[in-house]
């Protein structure tokens, strides 16, 4: 009798297209194909025993939507594989995603480090909110040395913060020196995957410890609905003194320690019960929905966003109303080479950004000319979309405080989406051209 040969095929040993596609939810016999939207806030038990036992987190279960739902459930495990990590929570925004991702690690008195080319967003919540918060935020410029890096870093540090992309200034973080400021001064490194995703780039595989995105971006792709998520990587030694909420009997939670009842998933669960609980920004099951139908084709998506801004960048490097053009995918680009060492493809995402001749006056005529593209406050669409940040995201700044974030009044940026790039150069070249 021929001997059957067991072939392991479980989702963690699939490629990344087929997890894209399929990983996340098991279909059962006579049950829906696709992953179903589990719109009900509450779930039924038969007895008090289980109850009692899903809420001492003894028993893994869905008790209320705000701590967990099964459409979201579906989303954060498939996203969990595709990142390599243990664990992930999904929640409302990708600024709930940082927020979350912090604060699971840090308190009053606390101190972070981060990369000064992060999101406006995550500047202000850093700079600003979670300073009245008792948090203090040190920014680092990323391509400094290291020796200067290491001043930055303090007796209090409890975390080091920066993006794979930076958006806008479109910079690819150098991991290796990362990842040895981060383990030299042993704290945990919390990577924003949001630009490159994981079809460029899975940073815990580069020495980050925990991922966060505005899954708003690239992973819905559709710009229809907000959301975010944070992954653990599951590769952080809690027990190094610093991070005692993860170690110590939690009290706001029958006593439990993280560490000892979920090993290696411990700051993924402590932040569901926690701060999902407290904070309540949960993600909704519709969107956990879209955002999951989103990442079905995000492969698909990434590799085309990726060749149409390259055409792009290309083109508008040698249009005579264009004097610069910035894009990571271009070898002119300061960070190109670390596509190489740091991508699985030799592909940069979507986003660029360019100089018009001609300045604001310009760019107000150009944004009104364009007839394909149009001019939002996004990336990640599969429509293409420009944005010009000195009057808008960037507008609350002094000239001054724009030229240091990097801001000239001639910058347009430009999520380019998965149209035909023909069609793109020629609405970019009919509106340049009107510049004139
Ligand atoms: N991180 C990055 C890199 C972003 O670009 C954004 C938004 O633009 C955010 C986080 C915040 O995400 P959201 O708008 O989903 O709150």
């Amino acid at each position: 009798m021929a001997k059957t040969v067991k072939v392991n095929l479980a989702p963690n040993t699939w490629k990344l297209a087929t997890q894209c596609v399929q990983a996340g939810f098991t279909p059962s016999i006579g049950g829906p194909r696709v992953l179903p939207i589990y719109q009900s806030t509450t779930y039924k038990y038969d007895d008090l025993d289980q109850v009692e036992r899903l809420f001492a987190l003894k028993e893994a279960g869905y008790k209320y939507t705000r701590t967990g739902n099964p459409t979201v459930a579906g989303f954060e495990q498939k996203i969990t594989l595709m990142e390599g990590g243990v664990g992930a929570v999904a929640v409302a925004s990708g600024q709930a995603a940082t927020l979350l991702s912090v604060v699971n690690l840090c308190k009053a008195g606390d101190h972070i480090v981060s990369a000064a080319t992060v999101y406006g967003g995550t500047y202000t919540l850093f700079g600003t909110t979670l300073k009245k918060f008792g948090m203090e935020v040190t920014f680092v410029d990323p391509d400094a040395q290291a020796s200067t890096l290491r001043r930055a870093f303090r007796p209090n540090t409890r975390l080091l913060f920066a993006e794979t992309i930076g958006n806008p200034a479109l910079g690819i973080l150098d991991f290796d020196k990362f990842a040895r400021l981060a383990s030299t001064h042993d704290v945990p490194f919390i990577v924003d995957n949001t630009l490159a995703t994981p079809y460029l780039c899975t940073p815990l595989q580069l020495g980050a410890n925990i991922v966060v995105h505005s899954a708003t971006k690239y992973i819905d792709g559709h710009a229809t609905s907000l959301g975010g998520v944070v992954i653990d990587g599951g590769n952080y030694d809690w027990a190094n003194g610093k991070f005692p909420e993860l170690t110590e009997p939690d009290p706001s939670y029958h006593g439990v320690r993280y560490t000892r009842s979920f090993k290696r998933a411990a700051y993924i669960a402590k932040a569901r019960a926690q701060y999902l609980r407290d904070f309540g920004a949960c993600l909704s099951p519709f969107n956990g929905f879209m955002l999951n139908l989103g990442l079905e084709t995000l492969h698909l998506r990434m590799r085309q966003h990726s060749e149409n801004a390259l055409a792009l960048a290309e083109f508008l490097q040698n249009h005579p109303r264009v004097s610069w053009v910035r894009y990571p995918g271009l070898p002119s680009h300061p960070s190109h080479r670390r596509i190489r060492k740091y991508f699985h493809h030799a592909a940069a995402s979507g986003v660029l950004t360019f100089g018009l001749k001609g300045g604001t006056s310009a760019a107000r005529t150009f944004v009104k000319k364009l007839q394909i593209a149009a001019l939002v406050v996004h990336v990640g669409d599969a429509r293409t979309g420009v944005l010009h940040p000195a009057t808008s995201t960037h507008s609350q700044m002094t000239p001054a405080q724009q030229l240091e974030a990097g801001i000239t009044p001639d910058m347009v940026r430009v999520s380019v989406g998965i149209e035909d790039v023909a069609d793109l150069r020629a609405d970019f070249d009919q509106a340049l051209r009107s510049t004139r």
